[in-house]
């Protein structure tokens, strides 16, 4: 029998059962979907209860997983039906449910992202991932194996967002480029690959991108405080500095 009487007010409660560790400290600078940037490595600290090898066998077979988490840094008291992604130049509302939007009525993410390893480790169950959309701290509500027969569709239609966003050449200064050989490969696994390809998404707000005024930016990826400038349509880093 179908149950008409479907609560819709409070009526689901879900604990994390894991935390991101992420090379995003923040949110500025974070690619605006997961896979744009394969060295934007994260690691999900399975939390108890749920840290058991049993509920995790098999999972190290599947190359690439779903995570179901909670925008925790982006919650509002009241919701908005529109937002205006940065797709449309920042300028143009549509409906929040025809968008990816990290601000909606329940604030939960959905991100395919790879799974590299999963760890038993000293401080308890790991999995490693790369291609990751998150901030440092993502309450991870549910993962599951992405099924590439159920998943993904051939010539689907993504309405606005048929193609990857746009991106724009990233250049080192000569400083930032001494900055980053001299760090710990180990430390900082990737770390070009990581603040070339996330920059060169562009993480300026929309109406930003028309100011004439050089202006230097900063984002932070791991420890590493990065700042960088619009310079005639590409990117320049300035400087990859260390806490
Ligand atoms: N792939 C996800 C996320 C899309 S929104 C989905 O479709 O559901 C992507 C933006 O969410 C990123 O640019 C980042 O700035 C933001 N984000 C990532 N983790 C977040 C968090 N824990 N809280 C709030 N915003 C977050």
């Amino acid at each position: 029998m179908v149950n008409e009487n479907i609560p819709h007010k409070n009526a689901y409660q879900f604990n994390a059962i894991g935390r991101v560790h992420s090379c995003y400290q923040e949110k500025f600078g974070i690619p605006r979907q997961p896979g744009l940037v394969p060295e934007a490595r994260a690691s999900i600290e399975i939390l108890s209860p749920y840290d058991r090898d049993e509920a995790f066998r098999g999972l190290e077979s599947v190359s690439h997983i779903w995570l179901v988490f909670v925008f925790h840094q982006a919650m509002r008291e009241q919701w908005r039906p529109t937002v205006r992604p940065p797709r449309l130049g920042g300028n143009q509302r549509i409906g929040v449910f025809a968008t990816r939007s990290n601000f909606r009525p329940n604030p939960i993410g959905l991100s395919l992202v790879t799974l590299e390893t999963v760890e038993r480790r000293e401080n308890g169950l790991w999995l490693d991932v790369r291609g990751a959309d998150l901030l440092q701290g993502t309450p991870i509500i549910d993962i599951k194996p992405y099924l590439p027969y159920a998943d993904s569709v051939e010539g689907a239609d993504a309405g606005i967002a048929n193609t990857p966003p746009e991106s724009m050449p990233v250049a080192f200064s000569e400083m930032a480029q001494r900055q980053l050989l001299a760090l710990d490969a180990c430390v900082y696994p990737g770390a070009e690959g990581l603040i070339r390809d996330s920059l060169s998404y562009d993480p300026r707000p929309a109406y930003r991108k028309d100011e004439e005024a050089i202006r230097i930016y900063g984002c932070r990826f791991y420890d590493l405080n990065i700042r960088w400038q619009v310079v005639d349509g590409s990117i320049e880093v300035v400087s990859v500095e260390r806490d």
